[in-house]
């Protein structure tokens, strides 16, 4: 592990990794190597656990993809040294932004997007100039191969290495010195990360997660919200950091939604057969799970099966803001819904809770939807739609407070892993005394007077 970091730094102080044709070679073969290598994701995603070659393209491969086109074709803008301008007391100066490179980066992935979290943050840190150790989530553990394999076959290590592995080695890696960690994970292990990166002063991004509301108002488009909401939640088995984690519906439409909610669940045929669901990851995230059901509560769904890691769709109703699956991320196919008279009451409550990753709202109201998005703080979200956010690549994604530090994708996500070095550049040609000894009134003036300017 020190080896490779320290070839890494090598490399990047010879600035191998500088020109713009390098960086954009090294992206447009990792595409290359993700188109050829599709069969073989798609094998290990479906071992893991069970997701589709529609899923896997749709909601990972194809947004890579799409990362390395933008990042390919706008490099030259987004690398490009900025103009700045310049103030009176520096006359006759001018004033410039370069973006450079971090140095040596190390991402950490989570496993529920495996490809899509450990190569998009990567592809933005190539994009960037900077070499990059890739630890992926080693849960689940034949996609990890997959990207290890892909990636140390092709590439230089000391350019582009994944190192796989669980706590151990991840601990071994943080207590190594990088000049950026990006974290994609829990609130939790995202602290060990932060107070890790504290030691040397490293900047970190943060992708984390937490509780996303959706609030659905008396006067909203019934059939649309519930096949968008009722879509995100049950992508990938609700395990999504930015799922609409629970409801809260207004009282008098109740009834409707949820007879809406059990008509579009059941004409959806959620099924491993059908390719459309997934398995729990592990049997420690199925046992917490189906714990979170609580049989009083259940409208619809309930069932769950230990051997395949199976939970049917299920929604909870009646269900409390004190309640036990209101406590944490519920990151699975279970929805709880509360119901609401007074929108004023649930913003307070939704601000008395850590700041979300997402929140979503379905109205055709235009004073509620300015409302919420003037109370309520979150990392981004949605009108009338949810999850379809993180597919805009113009949008920085990323949370706020509780749910992270920081942004990526598309633009945002060069900017992430690059330094903006400022710079005043003055010509000899004149030397005006008026910072210099002696520091007399009449100077003391006419600096006050261009200070004012
Ligand atoms: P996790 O925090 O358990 O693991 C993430 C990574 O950290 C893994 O690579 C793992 O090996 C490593 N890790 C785990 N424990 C560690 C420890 N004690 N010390 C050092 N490293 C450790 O998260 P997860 O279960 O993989 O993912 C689920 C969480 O991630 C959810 O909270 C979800 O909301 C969040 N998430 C956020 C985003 C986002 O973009 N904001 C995306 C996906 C998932």
């Amino acid at each position: 592990m020190e080896q490779i970091i320290k070839n890494q730094r090598i490399f990047f102080n010879n600035n191998n990794t500088k020109p713009l044709s390098f960086r954009i070679s090294a992206l447009k073969k990792l595409k290359q190597l993700l188109q050829e290598n599709e069969g073989t994701l798609d094998n290990a995603i479906y071992k893991d656990f069970k997701k589709s070659s529609f899923d896997n393209y749709t909601n990972e491969l194809s947004l890579l993809y799409k990362d390395i086109d933008e990042a390919t074709n706008n490099l030259k803008k987004w690398a490009a040294i900025k103009k700045a301008p310049t103030n009176l007391i520096n006359f006759p100066s001018k004033s410039y932004i370069i973006p450079e490179p971090l140095g040596v980066t190390l991402i950490i992935g989570a496993w529920n997007y495996p490809y899509q979290l450990s190569f998009a943050p990567a592809i933005a840190s190539i994009a960037a100039g900077n070499t990059v150790v890739l630890k992926p989530s080693e849960l689940p553990i034949n996609t990890s191969n997959a990207i290890a394999n892909l990636v140390n076959e092709n590439f230089d290590s000391s350019f582009f290495k994944v190192i796989e592995g669980g706590i151990p080695e991840t601990t071994a890696l943080l207590n190594q010195k990088f000049d950026k960690i990006f974290f994609t994970g829990s609130v939790p292990v995202g602290k060990i990360v932060y107070q890790a990166a504290a030691k040397n002063l490293t900047p970190v991004t943060l992708e984390l997660g937490g509780k996303s509301p959706t609030i659905i108002t008396a006067n909203c488009n019934l059939k649309i919200t519930v096949k968008r909401l009722i879509w995100a939640k049950y992508l990938n088995a609700g395990q999504t950091c930015i799922a609409p984690d629970y409801v809260y519906i207004h009282e008098t439409i109740k009834e409707d939604f949820l007879n809406e909610c059990k008509k579009e669940i059941e004409s959806s045929k959620y099924s491993f057969e059908n390719e459309n669901y997934v398995q729990i990851i592990d049997d420690k995230n199925y046992n917490r799970l189906v714990n979170l059901i609580d049989k009083e509560k259940i409208f619809l769904g309930g069932k769950h099966d230990s051997h395949t890691r199976y939970i049917e769709p299920t929604i909870l109703e009646n269900v409390k803001d004190d309640d036990e699956i209101m406590k944490d991320e519920i990151f699975g196919p279970i929805l709880p819904i509360i119901s609401y008279t007074d929108l004023s009451v649930i913003i307070t409550k939704i601000k008395e809770r850590p700041k979300p990753l997402s929140c979503y709202v379905f109205t055709n109201d235009a004073k509620t939807k300015k409302r919420i998005l003037n109370e309520i703080s979150f990392g981004s979200g949605g009108i009338n739609e949810a999850i379809m956010q993180i597919s805009n690549s113009h949008l920085p994604f990323g949370g706020v407070g509780e749910s992270g530090i920081g942004s990526y994708h598309g633009e945002s996500g060069f900017k992430t892993f690059s330094h903006y070095k400022s710079i005043l550049e003055k010509p000899n040609w004149l030397e005006l005394s008026l910072k210099y000894f002696p520091h007399t009134l009449r100077k003391l003036k006419l600096i006050k007077f261009i200070m004012k300017l």
